[in-house]
């Protein structure tokens, strides 16, 4: 179906049957839902796995609690019982014997919930891992969209998505706010930041988190693109990046998401659209939004620390000067496991910094931060996510970093709160704002708009 032709009144009603969850969690509906996700492609990922164990090794959920229940196989359980008993070889036959495996039941589902949302950031680590290339990541996302759609997802993760459909941003964060901080940044920089700009090269949406937790961001970039002399815009509607449908597991809520950055892009007549440092906003927009939205968009999509290192190759932005301290690079998963970005931020941050180290085990078979994939939007999950940092927590210390830096906000947010809690002291910088630090000075603009 082209969900395109679909009036957004159709799509946003469809989304908020999802986010309106049953009063009681429907375990029929899960049931029909998840043999409906079982396509050819991953009926035939489902039967290939040898029960080898590779997996549970590579994930951080497991590796530290040691909870079979906790390796990425298991997670699985429900969608293959579901294809078993009802689309396997033969289901009908093992039925009738009495070999099929049983029913799920409610109490099943419960307690998968809190292993296919709070222990799974859906980093992709086990599907590096998988010798038989089974992509476990994208399976667990299958699973989240029957969990969503019954009532199984946690209550956070509904009412994150209720927010961005109300509000367009997760976290309730609406233009107004969105206007005071480039208002700010516009102060902080004496730059004029442009805003809806019909016919800009370049629309820059943002992620909530950078609004409300890093703005300098937004005045890092408005201080590069300024030196670069990038045709660019922000946008006053679909400025937000993020997408709570991928985590919550529900493509209508995604597809609307994805809709209004599509619509606000197709407005402007821009020729691409930079996803900012936030991780699965990439995949969301970059990967996902295509098949969402049932066409090709008529734009390109550039993660940000692509644009910057085109950029630099491209000799429009110089930098002066060192960061003098141990700088280690902390690789978010949607960007070197799913988007294979892993030397553009490194060849960023050589730039402009005098000692680059790695993590052992770092660009793909990094270690998620523990927040991915909706996790740290989970309240209920808090104490599983800092006792899962223990790996990440192993990474940065063999690396001797003196500070970090990485590309995605949610990243550095959820660094800076499990590093607290674990009594690290340890600065988390965004690679953008670095870059702004050391960029060399421009010569001021008169009052005409020229350089001296
Ligand atoms: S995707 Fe990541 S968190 Fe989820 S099961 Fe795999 S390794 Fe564990
Ligand atoms: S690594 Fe792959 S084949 Fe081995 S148990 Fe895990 S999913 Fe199955």
């Amino acid at each position: 179906m082209n969900w395109s032709a679909e009036p957004r009144s159709a799509l946003e009603a469809r989304a908020r049957t999802v986010i309106e969850s049953p009063a009681a969690p429907d375990v029929g509906r899960a049931t029909r839902v998840l043999i409906d996700e079982v396509s050819c492609g991953v009926a035939f990922q489902l039967e290939a796995c040898v029960r080898c164990g590779q997996c549970a090794d590579a994930c951080h959920f497991y590796l530290v609690s040691g909870d079979p229940r906790r390796t990425p196989i298991y997670k699985l359980r429900p969608m293959f019982r579901a294809y078993r008993r009802h689309r396997g070889p033969f289901a009908a036959v093992q039925r009738m014997l009495g070999w099929a495996p049983a029913e799920l039941t409610a109490a099943e589902l419960a307690e998968w919930s809190e292993l296919i949302y709070d222990s799974c950031n859906m980093c992709g680590r086990c599907t590096l891992a998988c010798p038989m290339g089974i992509d476990i990541a994208g399976l667990v996302r299958r699973v989240r969209e029957a969990m969503s759609a019954a009532g199984f997802a946690p209550a956070d993760l509904y009412k994150a998505a209720a927010r961005a459909l109300d509000s367009g941003s997760p976290i309730g964060l609406r233009w107004p706010t969105l206007k005071r901080q480039i208002e700010i940044q516009e102060q902080e920089t004496g730059l004029k930041l442009p805003l809806d700009v019909e016919g800009a090269d370049y629309l820059l949406v943002l992620s909530s988190i950078e609004i409300a937790s890093f703005p300098e961001t937004i005045g890092a970039l408005a201080k590069i693109f300024d030196q670069a002399k990038l045709s660019w815009t922000l946008t006053s509607s679909g400025f937000e990046a993020t997408n709570v449908g991928v985590q919550l597991g529900s493509r209508d809520v995604a597809r609307v998401l994805v809709s209004r950055i599509v619509d606000a892009a197709q407005a402007l007549r821009v020729k691409a659209v930079i996803s900012p440092e936030c991780g699965h906003a990439y995949t969301a927009l970059r990967w996902e939004g295509p098949n969402l939205i049932g066409r090709p968009y008529p734009f390109r999509v550039v993660h940000i620390v692509e644009l910057l290192d085109q950029l630099v190759a491209a000799g429009r932005l110089r930098t002066r000067g060192k960061d003098q301290r141990r700088l280690v690079f902390h690789d978010p998963c949607q960007l070197v496991r799913r988007g294979g970005i892993d030397a553009a931020p490194r060849r960023l941050l050589a730039g402009v910094s005098a000692c680059c180290a790695e993590m052992p085990s770092s660009g793909s078979a990094n270690f998620c931060c523990g927040g991915g994939g909706g996790v740290s939007a989970i309240h209920r999950a808090e104490p599983l996510r800092f006792a899962a940092f223990k790996c990440k927590q192993q990474q940065i210390e063999r690396s001797g970093a003196e500070a970090l830096v990485t590309a995605c906000a949610n990243c550095r947010n959820v660094l800076e709160e499990a590093l607290d809690e674990h009594g690290m002291v340890l600065p988390v910088l965004g690679l953008s704002e670095l870059l702004a630090e050391y960029l060399e000075p421009t010569a001021p603009a008169d009052q005409t708009g020229t350089r001296q």
